[in-house]
C-alpha cells in the first residue's frame, strides 16, 4: 500500500516479462526501467513506460538501483510474515479441522506402522506437531525431529510433553535450512503442499533437507504429488462479476466491465469449490513431481500439456486446478496412501483455484482443447508464481470446424 513517507514517482526495473492483459495493464519486457507514480494497493501499482501508463503488478519489479548488498531490499523470502502466519493459530486451526487431510497423514502412519519400528524421522515444518504425535502413539519409530521455524515450535513442546511423547519426539526450533540433527533419517515426512500444489514454495526445504539429511534409501511423505486440471464452465461466479453490471437497478453499467475482468479475473480464484458437474471434460495431471529425484532447479519453471475431450456441451470460462499427493508403502506388498483435494473427494481447506479465461466459449460434447501450462516461480518474490496458460478450442462440428486459441498469464501471491 502507498505509505504517505513515498516520493512519487519511484523508478523500479521489470524482473520479467509482463504481457498485461485489458487496456489498463501497462506491458513491459525484463530490464525494462519504470517510473511508478502512484501505489493504490499493494500488488498493483500505476506506472509509466515511454509515455505509456498503466498497472503493473508489484512482484515483477524492483527498485531501481538497488544492489544485492542493499540491506534496505525486502527478504524475497518474506519469511517474517510467512512464519509470523504459522506463529498463530488460524493456519493452525483451519489445517488441523481439514479432516481429510489430516486423517490421510494419520493413515499413512497406521498403515505402516510396523515399518516405522525404530527407524529416525524428520518431521518438517512439524506446526503443533500433529504429525510426529502420531508416530509416537501410532508406531515407535526410535525418534522424531519435529522441525519449526515458526514461534508455535514453543507451544508444540509443551503439547509433546502433555500427550507424554517426549521420549519420542524433540522439537526443534529453527529453519529445517539452518537446523542441526545428530545424524541422517530414515523418513522424511511433510506437509508442504500450497494452492496450485507448489505456491509459498515450501517444497524448496523439503529438497533441501532430503539432500542434507535423508539417508541413502530412505522414505519421502509424500513420495509424489501432481498437479491436475480440468477445463471448467464457472456460470454462477462468471454471473456474479460480469453479469451484474449489465442492468443494475435499470441502469447501463457495462462501461465497468473490463474493470471488473481485470479486477476479479486477473488473478486466480483461490478457495473455488467446483462442482463436478462443471467440470466439461475428464481431469488430467498436467505436472507431475518425484519427490525422490526432483531438483530445486526444477522449480523455476515447470511444464505440463494437456488435450481434453469436452463430455459435455456448455460454456467454457477457463480452468481449474487442484492436486493429489500419494505416499508409497514402506510394507511389503503394502499400498500407498493418497491425498487428492480434487471435486471429486471431500473438500479439503485447499479447495480449488479457478483460472477464468476473458472470453467464455461455447463448446459442445466431442469439441477437444488442447494446450499447455507453465508455472513460472518469481524471479524475486520466491514465494510466488504465475501461472501461463495456453489453449487452443478445436470444434468438432462438421458445418463449423473451427479453433480458437487463448492465452493468459495468471500472477499467484497472496
Ligand atoms: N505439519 C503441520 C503444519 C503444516 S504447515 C500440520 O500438518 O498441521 C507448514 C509448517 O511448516 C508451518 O508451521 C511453517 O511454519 C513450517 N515451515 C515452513 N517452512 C519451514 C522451514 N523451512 N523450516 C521449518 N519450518 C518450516
Amino acid at each position: 500500500m502507498q505509505s504517505e513517507d513515498e516520493e512519487f514517482p519511484i523508478e523500479v526495473i521489470a524482473l520479467s516479462d509482463f504481457t498485461g492483459n485489458g487496456s489498463d495493464q501497462l506491458a513491459f519486457a525484463n530490464g525494462d526501467r519504470l517510473l511508478v507514480h502512484a501505489k493504490p494497493s499493494s500488488d498493483w501499482w500505476w506506472a509509466e513506460l515511454s509515455g505509456v501508463i498503466g498497472y503493473i503488478p508489484a512482484s515483477h519489479v524492483c527498485p531501481g538501483g538497488a544492489t544485492e548488498e542493499d540491506t534496505s531490499m525486502p527478504d524475497p523470502w518474506q519469511d517474517e510474515e510467512y512464519f509470523d502466519s504459522y506463529g498463530t493459530l488460524k493456519l493452525h486451526l483451519e489445517m488441523l479441522a481439514d479432516r481429510s487431510r489430516t486423517e490421510a497423514y494419520r493413515q499413512v502412519i497406521i498403515s505402516n506402522s510396523a515399518s516405522l519400528k525404530d527407524k529416525v524421522m524428520m518431521d518438517l515444518g512439524c506446526g503443533t506437531g500433529i504429525i510426529s504425535l502420531f508416530c509416537a502413539q501410532l508406531a515407535q519409530p526410535s525418534m522424531v525431529y519435529a522441525v519449526e521455524a515458526s514461534s508455535m515450535a514453543e507451544y508444540t513442546k509443551k503439547l509433546v510433553k502433555q500427550n507424554n511423547c517426549e521420549e519420542v519426539v524433540s522439537v526443534l526450533q529453527g529453519r529445517a535450512e539452518e537446523i542441526e540433527l545428530p545424524g541422517q533419517v530414515d523418513v522424511l515426512v511433510s506437509e508442504w503442499m500450497g494452492n496450485c500444489l507448489l505456491f509459498e514454495f515450501m517444497v524448496e526445504s523439503v529438497l533441501l533437507a532430503r539432500d542434507r539429511w535423508l539417508k541413502e534409501g530412505g522414505v519421502m511423505w509424500p513420495s509424489s504429488a501432481a498437479l491436475t486440471l480440468v477445463p471448467c464452465q464457472a456460470d454462477s461466479y462468471f454471473s456474479e462479476k460480469m453479469h451484474f453490471w449489465e442492468r443494475p437497478y435499470g441502469l447501463d453499467f457495462t462501461p465497468l466491465q473490463s474493470l471488473a475482468q481485470q479486477e476479479f479475473f486477473t488473478k486466480p480464484k483461490f478457495s473455488y469449490l467446483i462442482d463436478p458437474t462443471d467440470c466439461l471434460s475428464t481431469p488430467c495431471d498436467v505436472i507431475q513431481l518425484d519427490m525422490y529425484t526432483l531438483q530445486v532447479k526444477d522449480l523455476e519453471e515447470m511444464h505440463g500439456h494437456f488435450q481434453f475431450w469436452i463430455d459435455r456441451s456448455g460454456t467454457f470460462h477457463g480452468f481449474t486446478a487442484w492436486f493429489n499427493v500419494d505416499f508409497k508403502s514402506m510394507e511389503p506388498g503394502g499400498t500407498a496412501v493418497q491425498l487428492d483435494t480434487g471435486p471429486h473427494s471431500e473438500p479439503t481447506h485447499w479447495k480449488q483455484t479457478l483460472f477464468m479465461s476473458d472470453r467464455p466459449v461455447s463448446v459442445h460434447e466431442g469439441d477437444s482443447i488442447s494446450g499447455s501450462i507453465v508455472l513460472h516461480r518469481n524471479p524475486v518474490w520466491r514465494r510466488h508464481m504465475t501461472v501461463s496458460l495456453h489453449w487452443n478450442i478445436n470444434s468438432s462440428s462438421k458445418d463449423a470446424s473451427s479453433c480458437q486459441a487463448g492465452t493468459k498469464s495468471f500472477p499467484m501471491w497472496r
